[in-house]
């Protein structure tokens, strides 16, 4: 085989690898067990074969106990060379003098400057405002749009940094987030009409999300977004069923909420633009109040036509600006166990794809490590991460780097966070030992910052999805 490989030594084909390793010479090259992987190998889960995966780049193989033995040994000659050939293009060799921290996080900071010089994204959140008064939310609303005064400065810093770029950018991507965004729908509609017009002129490519309640997502509000705003991917936050949903997100005045999102999402979801062109993720907050109704909802959407036609995930309810909304939470452990359930579930309905349920290799925690991300909010704060506009928590903190009312032109290049992979060898953080850094590059940067371990769910319960997977490819 005469595949290309892209670790070490990218001229050296596949065949000469395999030789290199086989004829290994003590004096040239030694190899040592890469830390970055994850084993299954227990008799009570796989009777004769073993699992190992890669956390390095995100593959994993199944073999033999027997060919598990010498690849733990290092026995090179006697693994088979098609095993080997896949062992060598997983990682799980690297040269003994590596070190692997070093290796991932340059990796990680080198693919994130990459990406940096063709791609800007920024979040901007038009309105201070939200209709719903939903316990967990950290934010404090209120009623405020973006001014034009405010708009015209986050256009122009926008075209600022795309003119000093211009030479690589190609790209330019919008997410739309509040407060509700869509009740600073004038700030967006125009905001978004000069940037595709600007997108357009300099031959960029632009494209949008939005995170939006639902509540005002008519058909026709919808068509208006798509066709005329470019927002095609849509984040939408249902709690379950209507019992639970109208209990957590209910109206600031305390109305019901679930009717009118589910009679929205339902008109959308049918429709042919929705199908040509949008996509909704749907999201559902978990927390012990209202985790055994999830599965129920879930048969829910399957029944009334909508499940088929959108993406679900759970997310646990978590700690937003000091607001203790984990206090009706479930521990890691547990949600990682009724994920799995979950995952289930959407599997009976065929709505599971093998490919979304083992991670694949990260290198952008999240938008604070990129310098050419940034949020700006309906007042004119500049900050680096989405949770912070609106939070009372995060006034007057380090976490804004500063208004564009009164410097435009403020430098976000070493923002809190902005140097997160070089914090990690020395902070507090378990990141810097963790075998599961390249799956996620640390999580979520500010709840470390809060001495809050930010793991994601696949840390607890990475053994369950790798068989889920198995499961689902050996069917296929
Ligand atoms: S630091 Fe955390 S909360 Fe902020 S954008 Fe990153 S992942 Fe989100
Ligand atoms: S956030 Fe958790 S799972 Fe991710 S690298 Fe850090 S310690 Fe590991």
């Amino acid at each position: 085989m005469l595949e290309l490989l892209t670790s070490f030594n990218n001229y050296i084909r596949l065949s000469n690898r395999i030789a290199l390793f086989k004829n290994s010479n003590p004096f040239i090259m030694k190899f040592k067990l890469s830390k970055y992987m994850h084993v299954i190998d227990d008799p009570e889960i796989l009777d004769s074969t073993a699992i190992i995966y890669s956390t390095r780049t995100g593959i994993s193989i199944e073999m033999s106990k027997r060919v598990l033995d010498h690849v733990m040994s290092m026995n090179f000659d006697q693994i088979p060379d098609d095993i080997m050939a896949k062992i060598i293009q997983m990682e799980v060799f690297v040269p003994e003098n590596q070190e692997e921290l070093h290796e991932i996080l340059e990796s990680n900071k080198l693919g994130v400057t990459d990406s940096d010089k063709y791609l800007l994204t920024y979040v901007i959140q038009p309105s201070g405002n939200c209709q719903l008064g939903c316990h967990y939310c950290g934010q404090s609303h209120t009623n405020k749009v973006m001014s034009q005064e405010i708009l015209d400065l986050s256009y122009q810093r926008i075209i600022e940094k795309y003119t000093a770029m211009r030479d690589t950018i190609r790209e330019m991507h919008i997410t739309w987030y509040g407060g509700e965004p869509l009740t600073g729908l004038s700030a967006l509609a125009q905001l978004s009409y000069r940037l595709i017009e600007f997108a357009k002129e300099k031959g960029i490519k632009y494209s949008s999300d939005i995170i939006t309640n639902g509540l005002n997502l008519k058909y026709s509000l919808f068509e208006k977004l798509v066709n005329d705003n470019q927002i095609t991917q849509y984040q939408i936050t249902v709690d379950g069923m209507k019992e639970f949903h109208d209990k957590r997100r209910m109206l600031k005045n305390g109305a019901e909420s679930f009717d009118v999102i589910m009679n929205n999402i339902e008109s959308v979801v049918h429709s042919a633009l929705y199908k040509e062109k949008a996509h909704i993720n749907f999201r559902c907050n978990v927390d012990a109040e209202n985790k055994e109704t999830v599965l129920d909802f879930i048969d829910y959407l399957q029944e009334r036509g909508i499940l088929q036609h959108i993406s679900f995930y759970v997310a646990p309810i978590h700690d937003w600006g000091d607001n203790k909304a984990t206090i009706k939470g479930v521990s890691k452990q547990e949600f990682a166990d009724f994920e799995i359930e979950v995952y289930m579930r959407l599997l009976e309905h065929n709505r599971l794809k093998s490919t979304t349920v083992v991670p694949e290799r990260v290198k952008k925690p999240c938008m604070v490590v990129s310098q050419t991300s940034e949020v700006f909010d309906a007042f004119g704060n500049i900050s680096t991460c989405w949770e912070v506009p609106y939070t009372p928590y995060y006034d007057d903190t380090k976490y804004y780097s500063g208004n564009l009312l009164k410097d435009a032109k403020i430098s976000t290049d070493n923002a809190h966070m902005r140097n997160w992979f070089n914090e990690i060898p020395t902070n507090d953080s378990w990141c810097k030992s963790c075998k599961f850094l390249p799956l996620c590059g640390g999580a979520c940067p500010k709840d470390w910052y809060e001495g809050t371990p930010a793991c994601p769910s696949f840390k607890f319960n990475i053994e369950d999805r790798l068989l889920l997977q198995r499961y689902i490819n050996n069917q296929s």
